[in-house]
């Protein structure tokens, strides 16, 4: 699997960005769809169980294992969210908020 260490997404550092799945342990009855699906090294399994090993491996944008997942125990932020966290970080880091989403 890829190491993503120091990776940096649209000019900002990935460690700024907290896109990564939201794992819900009490609904979840581990049956390891979300580990099996995902290529990016992201999920670890403890106690028979997924956890979020390695969030930063998580692809800014996609939510693949929480469409995967069959009881729904997988969440993301929501694309408002991902806007407002793209926002602050580009301020943070000096780049020019022109718009380049417009939906
Ligand atoms: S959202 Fe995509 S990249 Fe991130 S953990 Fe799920 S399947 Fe992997
Ligand atoms: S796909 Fe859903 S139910 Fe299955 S292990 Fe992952 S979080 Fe748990």
């Amino acid at each position: 699997m890829t190491e993503h260490s120091n990776q940096v997404y649209a000019g900002i550092p990935r460690s700024e960005i907290a896109w990564f799945p939201t794992l819900n342990l009490e609904r979840c009855d581990g049956c390891g769809e979300c580990v099996r699906h995902c290529k990016h090294d992201v999920f670890a399994v403890v106690d028979e169980k997924p956890v979020v090993a390695k969030p930063e491996n998580c692809v800014v944008g996609c939510k693949a294992c929480g469409w995967i997942c069959p009881i729904g125990a997988i969440t993301h932020p929501s694309k408002d969210k991902l806007r407002e966290m793209m926002k602050h970080a580009r301020l943070k880091y000096g780049f020019s908020l022109v718009q380049t989403d417009k939906r």
